[in-house]
């Protein structure tokens, strides 16, 4: 059998797995029928939780070399300021959106994953595939009409919004599809005095529109269709129609000028049910599309590659619990894509409000919510994703609200000058404790599941095991340290777990 891991689609999703399952010591292969890489960028934000979660990989620091950062995000109802917030305060030591046109950004990872000895095959594409219980069997079309049949262990499909696996494996999405109209330009701008370290947001009865920095001294207006839908027309709109947008949703007096991309497209947000199908998963774009007000899409898939990618891992190299382990990819992050579904469409009725008593409440609420540090704190934390959490997922450790925060599925902020969690090249939990015969014994015994080191403990009175990916998997008083050990114990396999391999 080829104990390949196969991928299906080279966007930034299908080269956040490959280099993760390749610095894991997964052999991958991984197709992109497309020979050339995209011109044009459709993502530009990489929010706070995305740069900590590709720092272990060695892809941030390359990523933060060459992107522009953003530090504040303004909502406005045409000249009105209804509230601002910063991104400074976030706990992270990425306090900040990191502004990388998404063609720059799959020209690192690329490169990246070639460091990790994995090139691209260009030009390749699925073409079918047959999953047994064993592994998968795909067809590949090579450029020149040559067909190859691989034997992989998992088939991943990370081919986008059109996926043809998910296509293949009939999965839809949980509810139905919403489809939505919009406008983007790549512009100079005269008038507005728009900083280029931060995102104005309009709320307008219309539709919403933001303007954001690109890099290379442009913004982009980003608009939706909104009411004026039945006017849309796909393709390259002129440039009169991005400043008619303008004028009316705007805060007055801004010019678009000189445009180096115009681009009217539908998006048809979805969340697929289930991100697995036996040895086949979904990842990014390919599961779940998310509509582009809150720059979400890349980042969320980002985040699922990361979440799958230890995981394999484990599966690849023989782990107990196998299956349920594989499912809480699925489980962890249909949720939080659900979660992302619900605050987006939230966000896009209130900034469309139509009735003007109902503006005015709208407005005056906002400037009440923003004006207070904790209404902005959970904004920032939100948009930022600093604040997704496993909260039901099945492989958490047992609840105790008792106990202090972080609790099982949640976020642990990497405190400066530590390393980030899931380093090295095998998936490692990280055990925060004080130092103690019992900690030791656990270390010992769980040599191969654990970091060489002890980390510091958020309390004295606590202990905390942490996957790979940086959330909490149990934690416990230092008394009851026999949970985290039970929990250890749910991993290691058994003769059984390796001879299914
Ligand atoms: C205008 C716009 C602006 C956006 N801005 C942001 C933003 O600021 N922040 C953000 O987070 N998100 C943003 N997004 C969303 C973001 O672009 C997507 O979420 C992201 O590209 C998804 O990455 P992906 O790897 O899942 O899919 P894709 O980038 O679509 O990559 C899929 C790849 O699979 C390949 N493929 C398809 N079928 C096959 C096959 N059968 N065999 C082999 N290869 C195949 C395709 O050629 C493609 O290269 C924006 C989207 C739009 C439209």
């Amino acid at each position: 059998m080829n104990n390949v891991v196969l991928i299906a689609g080279a966007g930034p999703v299908g080269l956040v797995l490959a280099a993760e399952l390749r610095r894991f010591g997964v052999p991958v292969r991984v197709v992109e029928k497309e020979a050339k890489l995209a011109e044009h960028s459709r993502a530009l934000f990489m929010w706070t939780r995305t740069l900590e979660l590709l720092e272990p990989s060695g892809a941030t620091a390359a990523l933060v070399a060459e992107g522009e950062k953003l530090h504040v995000s303004n909502i406005f109802a045409g000249s009105k300021l209804i509230g601002s917030v910063d991104f400074a305060g976030i706990e992270s030591q990425y306090p900040y959106a990191l502004l990388l046109p998404q063609a720059r950004t799959e020209q690192i990872l690329t490169e990246h994953l070639a460091g990790l000895g994995v090139t691209v095959e260009r030009g390749a594409e699925l073409a079918g595939f047959t999953a047994d219980a064993n592994g998968v069997t795909a067809t590949l079309h090579h450029p020149g009409g040559k067909s190859e049949a691989v034997r992989a262990f998992y088939l991943i499909g990370c081919d986008g919004g059109g996926s043809f696996v998910r296509k293949c494996l009939g999965l839809s999405s949980a509810a139905s599809p919403h489809q939505s109209a919009w406008y983007l330009a790549d512009v100079e701008l005269r008038g507005g005095n728009f900083a280029r370290t931060e995102l104005n947001s309009f709320w307008h009865e219309d539709g919403f529109m933001a303007i954001f920095p690109v890099p290379g001294g442009r913004f982009r207006i980003i608009a939706n269709a909104g009411r004026n839908a039945k006017d849309f027309t796909p393709g390259t709109p002129p440039l009169d129609k991005i400043q008619t947008i303008l004028d009316q949703r705007g805060p007055g007096g801004v010019t678009a000028m000189n445009p180096v991309w115009t681009h009217a497209f539908q998006v048809e947000e979805y969340n697929v049910a289930s991100y697995r199908a036996g040895r086949v998963f979904l990842a990014g774009d390919a599961a779940h599309v998310h509509n582009p007000v809150g720059a979400q899409g890349l980042n969320m898939g980002i985040h699922d590659s990361i979440n799958l990618a230890w995981k394999l891992a484990l599966a690849y190299r023989g782990v107990a619990n196998r299956e349920l382990l594989l499912d809480s990819y699925t489980i962890e992050r249909q949720a939080v894509a659900e979660r992302v579904v619900a605050n987006l469409g939230r966000a896009a009725q209130a900034a469309t409000v139509r009735n003007p008593t109902m503006q005015f409440a709208r407005n005056l609420l906002g400037n009440i919510y923003f004006g207070l540090a904790p209404g902005r704190r959970q904004v920032a934390e939100t948009i930022s994703e600093v604040s997704f959490s496993y909260d039901h997922s099945p492989i958490n450790g047992i609840e105790d609200h008792a106990l202090p925060a972080p609790g099982p599925g949640q976020r642990v902020a990497v405190p400066a000058g530590q390393p980030p969690f899931g380093g090295g090249p095998v998936p490692r939990f990280a055990l925060l404790a004080d130092p103690g015969a019992r900690v030791e014994h656990l270390r010992q015994e769980f040599a191969a599941l654990l970091e060489p080191e002890l980390r510091p403990t958020l309390s004295p009175r606590c202990i905390w095991l942490v996957r790979p990916d940086g959330y909490v998997a149990a934690m416990c008083l230092r008394e009851d340290i026999g949970i985290i050990e039970d929990y250890l114990r749910g991993y290691v396999p058994t003769a059984e777990d390796l001879a299914a391999l």
